[in-house]
């Protein structure tokens, strides 16, 4: 059988091996770490075994027992996953009233019960209370999971309570090892850099076939720039697509011109396979203004998750960029 422990996250597993191996099963475990680490399957992983009721000598579940069998197929009654309803981005009151119900009844099968709460830091306030009530009561063999790639915007009444386990970010070796394991062999130090290091969003990155789309985002910018796009139809076309990432492409394009500036080498780089273009235009603009226009696009970022209307706030940074290349 494959290993099914990501590479970066074998110290991860062991601390949850010993665990296991001890029986002293953490009431509340909080696994932190950036997305794209693979906290939800490092959780599924220990779930599953948690429940398993022939655990192999390795400390992995068996795959084969009735309960790896309901596991597997998403229908075991002692797993119980959390997370924001359809369309919010919010866990509700609601649905920690009713896991509180179920969790003073008795587990159904002989192993443990497993509550998975992802992500974490969207418990509202409401919900954030009563989950504290929770954590306070011990539950009979109960392990409850949170996960957060924000730990610190939860309430430290709820994270003093909880055992820690921070996922890594691998070394980008160990990375670009995993990729190529995974049949991504192609653009894998832009990929990486793209992802900030976390491999599997690098390959979401691949599977969404977002390397043309970023390509196509960016020879568009470059025309906007050029005065030969209209910023207001390009905001239309992104609108569409993930804001969040192109505003992210569009600070990173800006960060790397003024490395250009800077004559920084290569390696630094988030896009390295657009050094030229990028490098050109650099050499065309005000770095002063670039600085701003900067400032202006983290500023939006910031504001990004909040009600604020995104097919505005993408025009009004077009036409910045515009105006930030004709006064140049
Ligand atoms: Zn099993």
């Amino acid at each position: 059988m494959l290993n099914p422990i990501l590479p970066w996250q074998e110290q991860n597993w062991l601390v949850l091996n010993r665990y296991l191996h001890q029986q002293r099963i953490p009431q509340a475990l909080l696994i932190s770490g950036a997305k794209g680490l693979g906290k939800y399957q490092l959780a599924l992983q220990l779930s599953q075994t948690l429940l398993c009721t022939h655990r192999l000598k390795t400390g992995l579940a068996c795959q084969t027992c009735s309960s790896c069998t309901l596991f597997k197929a998403g229908t075991h009654p002692d797993f119980m996953p959390i997370s924001p309803e359809e369309d919010k981005k919010i866990i509700g009151i609601d649905a920690i009233r009713g896991l509180i119900t179920k969790l003073t009844l008795k587990p159904q099968f002989d192993s443990y019960r497993v509550v998975l709460i992802q992500p974490a830091d969207q418990l509202n306030n409401a919900a954030a209370n009563s989950f504290l009530k929770c954590l306070e009561e011990p539950n009979e063999r109960t392990c409850i999971v949170l996960l957060s790639e924000k730990p610190q915007q939860l309430p430290a009444t709820i994270r003093s309570r909880c055992q820690k386990l921070l996922v890594p970010t691998p070394t980008a070796a160990v990375a670009r090892e995993w990729l190529k394991s995974q049949g991504i062999t192609e653009h894998l130090d832009v990929l990486l850099s793209l992802a900030q290091g976390a491999p599997l969003l690098a390959q979401q990155y691949v599977s969404e076939t977002l390397i043309a789309t970023r390509l196509q985002c960016f020879d568009d910018w470059l025309k906007v720039g050029a005065g030969q796009l209209n910023p207001i139809s390009l905001a239309e076309q992104w609108y569409k697509l993930d804001v969040k990432l192109v505003l992210f492409w569009q600070i990173s394009w800006i960060t790397d011109m003024i490395k250009c500036r800077y004559s920084a080498d290569s390696a630094s780089l988030y896009h390295v396979d657009l050094k030229q273009p990028l490098q050109e235009r650099a050499k065309q603009l005000n770095l002063q203004q670039m600085y701003r226009f900067y400032d202006s696009l983290v500023e939006r970022m910031q504001k990004v998750d909040t009600q604020i209307n995104k097919q505005l706030l993408l025009e009004e940074l077009l036409i910045a960029w515009l105006n930030l290349n004709k006064r140049s």
